[in-house]
C-alpha cells in the first residue's frame, strides 16, 4: 500500500482535544477510543461518516488535506473531469451555480459533469434489480460509510446489500465513457467517506475532495468563485438524480414510495436511525423488500460542508435548484444519454472487514464496574457522560483498552473528593510540620545563644567561686565576714548550676552512656524527690527490658525536673502522678503524666523556651523543660508534650512522652543518619 494510502483520513488535533467525549458519544462504529487522554480515532474500526468532524466544537477533528494531489492531476497532461455532487446548491448559494462550474475551469478542469446523471442511471438499475427480484429484501444505499459498516459490524447483511455501484462511480465510468477512458476524475462533495470509496475504486476515481476543500483550493489560488464566468454543466445532463442529495431521493429519482402501509419499502437517514434499521433488519424485525438508509440526514447534511446552514434551508435550496433544472430539461436528449450507458458495468461488490469484538464475561464486566464504583445496579446511573449509553458499555470498552476509568464522571469526582481531603490533610500535615521546624529553629538559636553566655560566664564565675572559697578559709573565723562569703559561695553555686542548665539545653555537654535500668532509675529518683501524702505517684513497667544505654546523671535530672514539674502543675492539691515505662527493641518511652488542670493552649508554643516560666519568682528558673529537651536531643531523642485543661474533652493535665534510642549504636547510627 502506498503512503498515501495508508494515510488515516480522519485524525485528532492532540493539542486541541479537551476530552469532552462527545465525540465517543456520536461516533455509531464506536471507533474512538481514549488513550494517554486522547480522543484517538481506530483506524480499521473508523467507517469515515465524519459524525465526529460534526460534533467537535473545538475542532480538533481533521481531515486529511489532498490538495496537493489536487495540484498534481491539475498540472498532469491528462484530460481532467470534476464530477460534483448532487448536494452542491446546497453550499454555493451566494451566486449563480454557473460561476462554481467556471471556476472549476478557471483551475483548470477540462470538463465539470455532474454526479446527478450518474444518479438516473443508478437509481434505473434500482428498479430493475426489484423488478427482477422481488422476493429478496435489499438494502439499498449510495453512502460509504454505511456500505463500510456493513462490512465491519453487520457482516450477516453483506448478501443483502443491492450490488450496485454509487452515484459517483457510475458517474465517473460514464464521464471517461464520454470523453476520454484515460482521464483523470475528481468527484467533489459534501463526503469524507467518499475519499475511502475513491481510494478502494479500482482507479474509477482519482481523488475525492470536500466541498470545503474546494474553497480553499480556490482561495489558494486567488479565485473568488462568485465572480467566475458562468459556464454551464457539460453533459450528459441530470433528470430528477440531483434528488439523491435530499433524504429519500433515491427512492423518489427511482419513483419507488415508501409505503407506511404495507412496509415494503423503507427509510432509515441519519447516525442513530441508520443503525438502528440495519439491527432490525439483522433480527428480523423490519423486512422490507427495499431499505433506503444514509448514515447523515441526506447528503446536503454531510459533514465536508464548509457551509454550516441548517436542514430545512438547504433543502429549500435544493428544491430552488432542482426545479430552475427542470425547465431545461430535454427529455429526449436525456434519454438517448441513459442508452449510451447500458453497457456500463454498474455491478459492485462488498468485502467482509469484520471488526466486531468478542464480548468480555460477565464476571469480567462485574469486576470493571465494581472498581468505577458500581457495586450494584442502583449505582449504574447510566447517564451517558463517559461517552457511551450505558455503564456496562463503558466497562466493556475500559476491558478492551479503549476507554478510562476516568470518563466516568461520578468515579472522577469521587475521587477528585478523596485528592482534595489527601491535599487537605497533607497542607495540615505540613503546617504541623512547619511549625514544629520553625520551633526547633527558634530553640537553636535560643541554644545558640545561652550556650554563648554560658560559656562567657562560666570561667569568671569559677575565678568568683575559687577566690570565694580561698577568703573563707583565711577569714573563716570572722562570723560576718564568714555569713557573708558563704553567702557569695552558694550564689556563685546556684550560678554554676544555672550554667550547666543552659549547658545541658545547648546539648554542650558531653554525653556518658552507660547500661542502666531505667525503672530503678525513676524509682530512685521519685525517691529523693520529697512529696506529700496527697499525691500519689505510680511508676508502671509494661516492656520486660528497662534498661537503655543512656548518660545516668543527665536522665536522673531529665526524671527529676519533670517529677518537680508534675508536683508544681498539681500544686498542693491531691493528684496522681504516673510514670510509664514502654518501648520495644530500639526504643525506650517514659511518660510522665500527672492529673493537674493542664497546660493553657497559648503558652503551649513556649514551654520549652529557656527561662519561661508560669511559676511564682523564686520558685523555677524556667529551666527545667529546656534542660530535659537539651538532654534527651543529646540522646538523639525526641520529647512530646501532650495536655488537656478541658474537662469536657477527658480528664485533664498534662503528659510528656521521652523517646530515647536504647541502645548506642542505634544512636550512632542516627548520629550518622543526620550527618549525611
Ligand atoms: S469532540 Fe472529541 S475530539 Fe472534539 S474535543 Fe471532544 S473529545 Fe476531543
Ligand atoms: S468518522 Fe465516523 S466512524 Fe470514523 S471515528 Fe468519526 S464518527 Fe467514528
Amino acid at each position: 500500500m502506498s503512503t498515501y494510502l495508508s494515510q488515516p483520513i480522519i485524525s485528532t488535533i492532540k493539542e486541541k482535544c479537551k476530552i469532552c467525549y462527545t465525540c465517543v458519544r456520536e461516533c455509531p462504529a464506536r471507533a474512538i477510543g481514549i488513550s494517554e487522554g486522547q480522543a484517538q480515532i481506530i483506524q480499521e474500526k473508523c467507517i469515515h461518516c465524519g459524525n465526529c468532524i460534526k460534533v467537535c466544537s473545538r475542532e480538533a477533528k481533521t481531515i486529511l488535506n489532498e490538495i496537493d494531489k489536487l495540484d498534481t492531476i491539475l498540472r498532469s497532461a491528462k484530460k481532467k473531469i470534476a464530477i460534483i455532487a448532487p448536494s452542491f446548491p446546497a453550499e454555493f448559494t451566494y451566486a449563480p451555480y454557473t460561476r462554481f462550474i467556471g471556476a472549476l475551469f478557471e483551475l483548470g478542469f477540462d470538463h465539470v459533469c455532474e454526479v446527478a446523471f450518474g444518479a438516473d442511471v443508478v437509481a434505473g438499475a434500482y428498479k430493475e434489480l426489484l423488478l427482477k427480484d422481488d422476493k429478496k429484501s435489499w438494502i439499498a444505499t449510495t453512502c460509504p460509510a454505511v456500505v463500510s459498516y456493513i462490512e465491519k459490524y453487520q457482516v450477516e447483511l453483506i448478501p443483502h446489500l443491492a450490488p450496485i455501484v454509487s452515484p459517483m462511480i457510475a458517474m465517473a465510468k460514464i464521464v471517461k465513457l464520454f470523453y476520454d477512458e484515460h482521464s483523470s476524475v475528481v468527484f467533489i462533495g459534501p463526503c469524507i467517506a467518499k475519499k475511502h470509496e475513491a481510494r478502494i475504486s479500482n482507479n474509477d476515481i482519482d481523488l475525492s475532495v470536500t466541498f470545503k476543500e474546494i474553497k480553499e483550493y480556490f482561495i489558494k489560488n486567488n479565485i473568488d468563485w462568485r465572480f467566475s464566468k458562468d459556464r454551464e454543466f457539460d453533459p450528459p445532463h441530470s433528470n430528477t438524480g440531483g434528488l439523491f442529495a435530499i433524504s429519500g431521493g433515491l427512492l423518489q429519482t427511482a419513483h419507488l414510495k415508501e409505503d407506511l402501509l404495507t412496509g415494503d419499502i423503507v427509510r432509515a437517514d441519519g447516525r442513530i436511525n441508520f443503525v438502528q434499521a440495519l439491527r432490525s433488519f439483522k433480527k428480523e424485525e423490519l423486512r422490507p423488500k427495499l431499505l433506503e438508509t444514509l448514515s447523515c440526514e441526506g447528503c446536503i447534511m454531510g459533514p465536508g460542508f464548509a457551509q454550516k446552514l441548517p436542514q430545512y434551508k438547504k433543502r429549500n435550496e435544493m428544491s430552488r435548484y432542482l426545479q430552475s433544472r427542470m425547465k431545461t430539461f430535454d427529455e429526449l436528449v436525456w434519454t438517448q444519454n441513459i442508452i449510451k450507458t447500458q453497457g456500463i458495468d454498474l455491478g459492485a461488490t462488498f468485502t467482509e472487514d469484520n471488526q466486531r469484538v468478542v464480548k468480555p464475561s460477565e464476571l469480567l464486566i462485574k469486576n470493571t464496574l465494581f472498581k468505577l464504583g458500581k457495586k450494584n445496579s442502583d449505582d449504574e446511573l447510566n447517564c451517558g457522560a463517559c461517552g457511551y449509553s450505558t455503564c456496562k458499555e463503558h466497562a466493556v470498552a475500559i476491558i478492551l483498552g479503549v476507554a478510562e476509568n476516568e470518563m466516568c464522571l461520578p468515579y472522577t469526582i469521587e475521587r477528585l473528593k478523596t485528592t482534595i481531603s489527601d491535599l487537605e490533610y497533607s497542607y495540615d500535615e505540613l503546617k504541623k510540620v512547619k511549625q514544629i521546624l520553625n520551633h526547633r529553629e527558634k530553640l537553636a538559636s535560643m541554644g545558640q545563644l545561652a550556650a554563648g553566655i554560658a560559656h562567657e560566664v562560666n570561667n569568671p564565675l569559677g575565678v568568683v567561686l575559687m577566690y570565694a572559697h580561698i577568703l573563707l578559709e583565711q577569714h573563716g573565723q570572722d562570723p560576718d565576714l564568714a555569713h557573708d562569703l558563704e553567702m557569695i559561695v552558694s550564689q556563685s553555686n546556684r550560678c554554676k548550676k544555672i550554667v550547666s542548665g543552659l549547658l545541658n539545653f545547648s546539648r554542650q555537654n558531653k554525653v556518658l552512656y552507660e547500661k542502666v535500668n531505667i525503672y530503678d532509675l525513676t524509682n530512685h529518683c521519685a525517691d529523693s524527690i520529697g512529696v506529700n501524702d496527697h499525691i500519689k505517684i505510680k511508676i508502671i513497667t509494661l516492656y520486660c527490658d528497662s534498661c537503655a544505654e543512656v548518660d545516668k546523671d543527665q536522665i536522673s535530672q531529665v526524671l527529676i525536673n519533670l517529677i518537680n514539674n508534675a508536683i508544681d502543675a498539681l500544686d498542693d492539691q491531691k493528684g496522681e502522678i504516673t510514670i510509664t515505662i514502654d518501648g520495644n527493641e530500639s526504643t525506650l518511652i517514659i511518660k510522665v503524666k500527672d492529673n493537674g488542670p493542664g497546660i493553657p493552649e497559648k503558652i503551649k508554643p513556649r514551654i520549652f523556651d529557656p527561662f519561661f516560666t508560669t511559676k511564682q519568682i523564686g520558685k523555677g528558673t524556667g529551666l527545667g523543660l529546656p534542660v530535659c529537651y537539651g538532654i534527651v536531643k543529646m540522646h538523639r531523642g525526641n520529647v512530646t508534650v501532650h495536655s488537656n485543661t478541658n474537662s469536657a474533652e477527658g480528664e485533664t493535665g498534662t503528659e510528656v512522652i521521652i523517646e530515647l534510642p536504647r541502645y548506642e549504636q542505634v544512636i550512632k547510627r542516627r548520629e550518622e543518619y543526620v550527618q549525611d
